[in-house]
C-alpha cells in the first residue's frame, strides 16, 4: 500500500482508485473521475454516481 498508481486512460496519478469493469477492457486502475466518465459512456442511462459528495 501507499504506492501511487497512474490512471490507465489520463495517465494522472490517482490519489483514489478504481478498478475497471471487465467490459471496458482496461488494463489497469482508473482515477475517479475517468471512471466515473466510463460510467457515463458504458451505461448512459443508468445514472450511475461515484461523486455523490459533489452534490
Ligand atoms: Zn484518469
Amino acid at each position: 500500500m501507499g504506492k501511487k498508481e497512474k490512471c490507465a486512460i489520463c495517465s494522472e496519478t490517482i490519489e483514489l482508485s478504481f478498478k475497471a469493469m471487465e467490459e471496458w477492457k482496461i488494463d489497469g486502475t482508473l482515477c475517479g473521475k475517468c471512471y466515473s466518465k466510463q460510467l457515463h459512456d458504458y451505461y448512459p442511462g443508468e445514472h450511475v454516481r461515484v461523486n455523490k459528495h459533489l452534490d
